[in-house]
């Protein structure tokens, strides 16, 4: 999964729906918003995405997400008669740095991150990937140390349909941090059919897998914390899709009984 740098500059131009956004994003946990992307051409849906408020005092990292279209073409903000592309974002975060502290830039010129430039004029630049673990290790220890609203392993139970025969993932099993959690405790083997990509396919199935998000959640409306370790679970793609056969999924036992009857 690739990560990409969105920019903002206060002094450009004025974020008027920031607080409705946050709000909307505090009620339902995700919001979207459309953004300017330089890197069209490598950026993907379900890639991650990162906001740095840059131009005015604080700058920092002000919000994450997930990249939730395709890029397309628009007008430019600045004028009517400029194309460039553009990309929705689903924010998972999101911060006022004029009433909430952000990731402070300094923090971001320290030991692997430095390798990173930050202070890119281009929103929607990819950011290296030897530097995307520590990137989201800083963000996550931010957020819980300011106990931020948007707590990092919640959300609502809210589907992010991919395309046709592409297995359903949701906002929890997405969630590098309670991804990260699972995967420690458990191993990259499916915890149903015991496949493990790196003995199977060698050096490219390094690390692959999919992570299942097993708690049925009976409202959607509700905010919940998730438990990395009790809700979570590690499944091959073939599994995951046949899990997702039906609605609530069949339970872990319940597809290893239809393997091996
Ligand atoms: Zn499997
Ligand atoms: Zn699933």
């Amino acid at each position: 999964m690739g990560a990409f740098l969105f920019i903002w500059n206060p002094g450009k131009w004025k974020w008027h729906d920031l607080d409705e956004k946050i709000n909307i994003l505090r009620n339902t946990s995700s919001v979207s918003d459309t953004w300017s992307c330089v890197s069209h051409k490598k950026i993907k849906e379900g890639d991650r995405a990162f906001l740095l408020r840059l131009g005015e005092e604080p700058k920092g990292i002000i919000g994450s997400g997930y990249i939730a279209s395709y890029p397309f073409l628009q007008e430019h903000w600045g004028g009517k008669d400029k194309l460039i592309y553009k990309v929705v974002i689903e924010f998972d975060v999101l911060i006022n740095a004029t009433r909430e502290p952000i990731l402070d830039i300094d923090i971001l010129s320290h030991g692997n991150l430095a390798r990173q430039t930050w202070l890119s004029q281009s929103s929607g630049i990819s950011i290296k990937q030897e530097v995307i673990n520590e990137l989201e290790d800083v963000w996550f220890s931010f957020l819980k140390e300011q106990k931020h609203h948007a707590k990092p392993f919640s959300g609502t139970h809210k589907l992010t349909e991919g395309k046709q025969n592409q297995v359903v993932t949701t906002r929890y099993e997405r969630n590098p941090h309670a991804r990260k959690e699972c995967l420690e405790y458990y191993g990259f083997s499916c915890q149903v059919c015991e496949i493990k990509f790196h003995d199977r396919y060698g050096g490219i199935g390094k690390d692959f897998i999919h992570v299942h998000h097993q708690a049925v959640i009976a409202d959607a409306d509700g905010e919940r914390e998730v438990n990395p370790i009790k809700d979570l679970i590690p499944v091959c793609p073939n599994c995951h899709a046949m899990l997702h056969k039906k609605k609530p999924p069949y339970t872990i036992e319940e597809l290893q009984i239809k393997l091996n009857p």
